[in-house]
């Protein structure tokens, strides 16, 4: 933990100050450790810093202190005004990892065994669902998905199979923006003693905090939102059982080697700085937008959270302070008009990920699901005609006026 022991009452001050530490030389931004191992003063140094008696570094895959600081300051965002049944300010144990996929497969490998099953949601990452699929289920972790938006189909699914041991939830989900609701997913999960694990890479913990309802896990692609600027890969693992994450979850995480390194660490943390900041520019711009597409005439139809006409208006207001950055909508006239608007774009950007300062938008059915059959795309509602935007903090007339020339 941070030594800085100042009352913060605003998120932007933990965002800004949270997890720093002094730097030995002074220097005011924790510098990049570039350096793969650490030295003993003597052999007796040696053991006490194995043995866990003396805090400090050893070898690079096992920790860093930029890494540290990130992951300190992750930590106390998403338990930023929580408490524990005690009263006291939650305490979290985050881990960052090389990727968002390394946070999943640590999580995965470090609390389940063969035989254990996932119950989960069909509109999941397709790096989820692949992990799933074609490393998980080979081991012997099978997952069972079902619409998680059904809270007494979820019952009856936990009731049916007394080997799901995992409640997998990730809100709001790629590409039609679905929401669960954790808060009664959580608690019938609970009920029966899943482990409850969440993906918060589209809300962030400045919309969305999984711990306040008690879940276990929360794991961010901090690839996204949380770096903000698209310059490194990464993610994380947080728990509030600190002790188990010190410990199995720790020993899982060095051994399969999925460590951050210091460098993207430290883009990392200067990016959370601005975490609400842009979120709340993100948001705003993303309201306007969903607006102006609604209206529009080649448009049929826009997924977005803020949107009461999508289905999941009312999950999305209860555990979200805001309606997020991302959406989707579908041409009306399809494949073609949907690859002849992606090409038109003059500033957004044709690209896929999300959360990064400039809008990108993607066309799911020829990019990131055109290897998916057509009719399980459909299924989805991920039909020929639809975009995926992840708007930006640009200004937001000149995000409009983009679209509008392209959808011209
Ligand atoms: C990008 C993403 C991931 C995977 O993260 P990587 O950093 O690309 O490994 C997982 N979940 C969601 C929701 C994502 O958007």
């Amino acid at each position: 933990m941070s030594d800085n022991k100042f009352p913060f009452s605003g998120f932007s001050s933990v965002a800004i100050h949270g997890g720093h530490e002094q730097d030995p030389n002074y220097a005011h931004l924790t510098p990049i450790y570039a350096s793969s191992t650490y030295v003993f003063d003597e052999a007796e140094q040696g053991m006490r810093r194995f043995s866990g008696e003396e805090k400090g570094y050893i070898y690079g895959r096992w920790g860093n202190p930029t890494i540290t600081e990130a992951e300190e300051k992750i930590a106390a965002l998403e338990s930023f005004g929580i408490t524990d049944e005690q009263g006291n300010a939650l305490a979290l144990k985050a881990i960052l990892h090389a990727s968002g996929m390394a946070a999943i497969s640590t999580l995965m490998i470090g609390t389940l065994k063969a035989g254990d099953k996932i119950l989960t949601h069909y509109s999941l990452y397709g790096g989820t669902q692949e992990l799933i699929e074609k490393v998980l289920t080979p081991l012997g972790i099978e997952a069972i998905i079902i619409d998680l938006r059904d809270v007494d189909a979820a019952a009856n699914a936990i009731n049916a199979d007394g080997k799901i041991k995992m409640l997998y939830l990730e809100t709001p989900a790629n590409p039609t923006i679905q929401c669960v609701d954790i808060e009664e997913l959580t608690r019938l999960a609970h009920s029966k003693n899943l482990i409850v694990a969440v993906d918060n890479t589209f809300a962030t913990p400045y919309l969305q905090q999984p711990f306040q309802y008690g879940v276990d896990y929360v794991m961010h692609s901090t690839t996204k939102f949380l770096n903000g600027h698209g310059t490194a890969i990464g993610g994380v693992l947080l728990g509030k059982d600190v002790q188990h994450m010190s410990s199995h979850i720790t020993k899982v995480h060095r051994l399969l080697g999925g460590n951050s390194n210091a460098f993207d660490a430290f883009l990392l943390t200067q990016g959370m700085k601005t975490l609400e900041v842009r979120m709340e520019r993100h948001c705003h711009n993303a309201m306007e937008i969903a607006g102006f597409l609604e209206q529009h005439p080649a448009v049929s139809k826009v997924n977005y959270l803020g949107l009461p006409s999508h289905p999941d208006f009312n999950t999305a207001a209860k555990q979200m302070r805001h309606a997020g950055a991302m959406l989707s909508f579908e041409m009306k006239d399809g494949l073609q008009a949907a690859k002849d608007f992606i090409d038109k774009l003059q500033m957004c950007i044709r690209a896929v990920s999300l959360g990064t300062c400039d809008t990108l938008i993607s066309h799911p059915a020829s990019m990131t699901h055109y290897s998916v059959p057509k009719e399980k795309r459909e299924q989805y509602g991920i039909t020929d005609g639809l975009i995926r935007m992840s708007v930006g903090i640009e200004n937001v007339q000149d995000i409009i006026l983009d679209l509008e020339q392209a959808l011209a």
